[in-house]
């Protein structure tokens, strides 16, 4: 691509990296925050373990190294235009590493590990479960950084020898990248901090008597940032120039962040392989009675907001499974046409519990189930199953953030859930899925110009430190949404639905797998 001197004469840009779990890209955006070039690497996932989920850290940083100066130079930019870098990365993966060398001590313990089980069943057991949620945010779960880092200082000599010496650094991927690049700085944003399970979300602080619990010395911990703030310069000898790291958020919040969701109702909801929904609970954290994460949604201008964050294991993974498991289907995207052929007289409903059931069900024991089978059943009614049943699930986890907004009603961050839900990820691109949500939910359905909305969030942070973005919304490219989908059902209908998925649901929990824990 050309160099750009389409809107000044000294064009402006911004360096934005997206590390991910199974890849990183760096991506140049313009003052107007148009994705003006891309880079892409993947890398390996190893397995080391059952249950464990590893990436080699050099792999990490290669890719991110590679990424970046691939970007620059295949877009031809000088490299004084690039004023400044925002990250934007996968969450709750740790690192390890040695102050000074900067080497790691182990490899990066990934977010899916779930080696830190049976540390989690003990604190269950002692109790501390809900002194961690009141100061979190966060259920007690191998998922979260802290019983990861405990993990390593167990079990990698190097680790403990280096924390006895004061030299061992501890940090999500975007603290070793910011290391990485400025040759030093131990630093984090508010977000990925918030993740780790060693953060206090009221104080903003890294909290002492979590850090006790899971033996995790401060010391090793870093410093904690806004999301808009300096956090560090990179190395001119990697790029050429000392551009400033910036802006930093976690792959979910700098989604919230792309897809302008800075009001409190405002919600964006990913479908990729799972789906994850966030809404902006605004100043204050909303505690959740429905098992949902309470989380530190950003930290811009110096003011935090906060979100309450639902998962659902299963959406783009259904698809993937009639595609690749049944072979029912060539494409993701053929899923589509076969939804609209489906026979509509018939009822078909599939609980894809593959591993387990998330909000507001909370059963890994629980296993998928199909009902309504008759001899016409086909392959499109299937389809049509598998993609209602993501809108079904989204449709239970909304109604558990309605439930958890409408307890806050006396308080400014209270009400009901009435605006628009931004989406975004691969499913999107499926009108059809798309139309059935908003009729589901009786909510309009907006879907973005741009999806790139994780990319969009970090280097929008990173123009809004530099006052580069002042006049720019972090969804400016998405002013003009590229599709509406309004509901067009009534209550009856929707009623009638649901009443049968829940049907569908209860009758899986009902089914104790043989040789399987019963469901508690
Ligand atoms: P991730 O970031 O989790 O890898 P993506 O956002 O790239 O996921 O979305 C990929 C997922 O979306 C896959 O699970 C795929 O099955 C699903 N998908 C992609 N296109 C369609 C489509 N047109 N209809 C239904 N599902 C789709």
């Amino acid at each position: 691509m050309a160099k750009s001197t389409a809107h000044s004469n000294t064009p402006s840009y911004i360096l934005a990296i997206d590390q991910g779990t199974t890849s990183t890209r760096a991506f140049l955006l313009d003052e107007t925050m148009r994705i003006c070039g891309v880079a892409q690497q993947e890398f390996e996932q190893h397995f080391p373990n059952s249950g464990w989920v590893e990436h080699d850290v050099n792999d990490i940083w290669g890719s991110v190294l590679t990424t970046c100066q691939d970007v620059i130079q295949h877009n031809d930019i000088d490299i004084q235009a690039i004023r400044g870098i925002g990250i934007t990365n996968q969450r709750e993966t740790v690192i390890a590493w040695h102050k000074t060398t900067l080497e790691p001590v182990y490899n990066a313990i990934v977010w899916q590990d779930r080696r830190g089980t049976a540390f989690c069943d003990e604190l269950r057991k002692r109790r501390l479960d809900g002194m961690v949620q009141q100061k979190t945010g966060l259920l007690v779960d191998p998922y979260f950084s802290a019983s990861k880092m405990r993990w390593i200082l167990h079990n990698v000599p190097e680790a403990r020898a280096l924390c006895d010496e004061g030299l061992l650094c501890f940090g999500t991927v975007d603290s070793y990248l910011i290391a990485k690049l400025s040759g030093g700085a131990h630093v984090t944003d508010v977000t990925n901090a918030s993740r780790t399970q060693l953060f206090n979300i009221q104080s903003l602080q890294w909290d002492p008597a979590l850090c006790d619990v899971f033996e995790i010395p401060m010391a090793s911990l870093p410093a904690v940032q806004a999301c808009d703030s300096l956090f560090a310069h990179a190395d001119a000898g990697l790029f050429g120039a000392a551009i400033p790291i910036c802006g930093v958020a976690g792959d979910q919040q700098a989604a919230l962040i792309g897809q302008g969701c800075f009001n409190v109702g405002d919600i964006k909801s990913t479908y990729g392989t799972g789906c994850f929904a966030l809404l902006n609970t605004g100043t204050h954290p909303v505690q959740s009675n429905n098992r949902l994460l309470t989380t530190v949604a950003y930290q811009i201008d110096g003011e935090v907001h906060y979100a309450l964050e639902g998962s659902i294991f299963v959406a783009g993974a259904a698809i993937q499974w009639l595609r690749d498991g049944l072979q029912v289907i060539d494409s993701a995207a053929q899923s589509e046409a076969c939804a609209q052929q489906a026979d509509e007289h018939q009822s078909l409903f599939l609980v894809p519990a593959f591993t387990g059931l998330g909000a507001p069900y909370w059963n890994s024991d629980a296993r998928g189930a199909l009902f309504g089978i008759t001899r016409a059943t086909s392959a499109n009614e299937l389809c049509k199953a598998a993609l209602e049943s993501i809108v079904y699930q989204s449709v239970d986890l909304f109604t558990s953030m309605h439930d958890d907004l409408s307890s806050m009603a006396h308080t400014s961050q209270g009400g009901a859930l009435t605006n628009a839900i931004r989406v975004d990820g691969g499913m999107v691109a499926n009108d059809w899925l798309m139309q059935f949500l908003a009729d589901m939910l009786n909510t309009q359905i907006d879907v973005p110009n741009s999806i790139e909305t994780t990319v969009l969030g970090a280097a929008y942070l990173a123009g809004k430190h530099l006052g580069m973005y002042n006049d720019v919304r972090s969804d400016s490219n998405n002013a003009h949404i590229k599709r509406t989908f309004t509901p067009s059902k009534d209550a009856a209908w929707r009623a009638a639905r649901l009443m049968q998925w829940h049907a569908a649901v209860n009758s899986t929990l009902q089914f104790h797998q043989p040789n399987e824990p019963s469901p508690s």
